[in-house]
């Protein structure tokens, strides 16, 4: 049976979510948000030869796309509600829409948000997800709060996303073992959305790591008006065999290698404890790598405390 625009919708999209008010099928969804709260948005695109490989299998895209909003959500410290699908298929394949629709509703269902409308268009393969969850006001975790002297952490290893990249792309040979591992990160990345809550009223500042670690870290030095100085042998280590760790391509995968999403923060040395409490409750990895410091700029040290030159800090469309 051949799927129209609107047959589409109807047998994919149009679930029934429990907390919206009205949900697809008409001109706008309504949705009652908690009074009292702030709202955060946000949205992101994926695009076909941009941000997966073409025939990447559905299900990973779907989880991708919705994981990448969601990932947002956690950076902001804000609980995810409600969100928006805008598609563009060359073709509707009711296979590919099948495992698309699956991989999206796993991660919807694992985080409680519900989809609440969208648009279906025709064209070149892209997902665009607009998201929108809620903040106890004055309390979301903005990249412009981190103070001089607070502590800069990370919520798990970062690299290995890069690394399945190159190992894709032909630049790098991983066993089987650490390829399992590294794809994994990269084709469905779990978002720290239970961090993120955790964070709020600890943390002074926060970013997903979507373009690299330490252009990132760069986004918050610089909206808070501060530098940032983290030293390479505080990274959490991967599951990766140890000849390789030394290697530049795994040193830029760490540093500059985008689409781990974990979370970087920042904190008062006062939290330390807390954190670390958190941290073995949850068996989280979290891990202090450095500190924010006068001045401007993300520093990278060894272990002697010298810096570590780098040959890009991370991905940008337009450069
Ligand atoms: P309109 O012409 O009023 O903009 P559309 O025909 O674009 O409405 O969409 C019909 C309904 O289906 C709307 O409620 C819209 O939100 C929903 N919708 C369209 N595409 C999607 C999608 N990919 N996922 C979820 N809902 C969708
Ligand atoms: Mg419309």
């Amino acid at each position: 049976m051949s799927l129209d625009e609107f047959g589409l919708i109807q047998r994919f999209f149009s679930r029934h979510a429990a907390g919206v008010v009205l949900g697809v099928g008409d001109d706008a969804a309504l949705v009652a948000p908690t009074p009292g709260r702030q709202l955060a948005i946000s949205a992101d695109t994926l695009v076909e030869g941009r941000h997966f490989f073409p025939g990447t299998d559905p299900y990973t895209i779907g989880w991708k796309s919705l994981a990448v909003n969601l990932s947002d959500m956690a950076a902001m410290g804000a609980l995810p509600r409600w969100f928006t699908l805008c598609l563009t298929l060359p073709v509707a394949d009711a296979v590919w829409l099948e495992g698309f629709a699956a991989g999206l509703f796993a991660l919807a269902d694992a985080h409680g948000v519900a989809l609440i409308g969208g648009d279906t268009t025709s064209g070149p393969l892209a997902i665009s997800i607009q998201i929108i969850g809620e903040v106890e006001p004055g309390l979301a975790l903005r990249r412009d709060g981190a103070k001089a002297g607070d502590d800069i952490w990370l919520s798990g290893p970062v690299g290995a996303a890069a690394l399945a990249v190159q190992q894709r792309l032909g630049k790098l040979v991983l066993a089987d073992a650490e390829l399992a591992h590294c794809a994994m990160r990269l084709d469905q990345p779990a978002p720290r959305v239970a961090l993120g809550q955790a964070l709020v009223g600890m943390a002074t500042a926060a970013i997903d790591i979507s373009d690299g670690l330490v252009a990132d870290l760069g986004h918050i030095a610089e909206r808070s008006g501060l530098g940032a100085q983290i030293c390479l042998s505080l990274l959490p280590s991967l599951p990766i065999h140890a000849a390789r760790l030394a290697t530049p391509d795994w040193l830029a995968a760490q540093l500059s290698g985008g689409d781990d999403y974990e979370l970087c923060f920042t904190a008062p040395a006062s939290a330390r404890e807390q954190l670390v409490a958190i941290g073995a409750a949850k068996g989280w990895p979290l891990a202090r790598i450095g500190s924010m410091v006068d001045g401007a700029g993300v520093a990278v040290l060894d272990a002697a405390g010298r810096p570590v030159s780098l040959a890009r800090s991370g991905f940008n469309h337009f450069s």
